[in-house]
């Protein structure tokens, strides 16, 4: 139901030609009083780095790791404090510098990006419309 309210909220559109993309940069830490976040609700990435999925699984390894290796709930503060000294870093040096692969990626798919919509869609009528008047 969800998906079908956002695909009609892009059909709303008269002329859908682009969507907004939110990095989280910075985050000042993932564990705090007895809370820790992972995965993109601690560092979101931009999807063009292709990253954010992988991120959650180095994650996932991490703190999984940590929990099976305490064994008291007095030593949950401290795996978590754990992750967030070794994740932030993780993560600032993979997801936070989009400019550099949104540079190198944008030169090599300069031909997939390239695509002026409106004349394709034109283009893509006038071909329909010589193959109709010749049926
Ligand atoms: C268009 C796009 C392309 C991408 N391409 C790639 C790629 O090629 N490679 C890659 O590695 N990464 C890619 N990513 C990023 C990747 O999808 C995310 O980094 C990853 O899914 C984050 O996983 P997550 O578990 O942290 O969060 P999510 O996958 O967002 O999972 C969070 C879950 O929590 C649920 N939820 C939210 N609020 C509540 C609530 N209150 N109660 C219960 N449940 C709730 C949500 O419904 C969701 O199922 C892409 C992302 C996008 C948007």
């Amino acid at each position: 139901m969800v998906e079908l309210t956002r695909v009609q909220l892009i059909l709303d559109q008269e002329e859908p030609m682009g969507y907004a993309e939110w990095e989280h940069k910075c985050t000042p830490t993932y564990a705090s009083n007895g809370v820790c976040i992972m995965g993109d609700a601690a560092h979101a990435t931009s999807p063009l780095q292709g990253a954010g999925a992988g991120m959650v699984i180095e994650d996932a390894f991490i703190l999984g790791h940590l929990i099976g290796n305490i064994s008291s709930r007095g030593e949950i503060n401290a795996a978590f404090r754990a992750f967030d000294v070794v994740r932030r870093p993780r993560y600032e040096a993979v997801g936070a510098n989009p400019e550099k692969l949104n540079e190198a990626l944008g030169r090599t798919f300069a031909h997939v990006t390239a695509l002026e919509l409106k004349p394709h869609k034109e283009e893509a009528l006038e071909t329909m419309r010589t193959l109709l008047s010749s049926m």
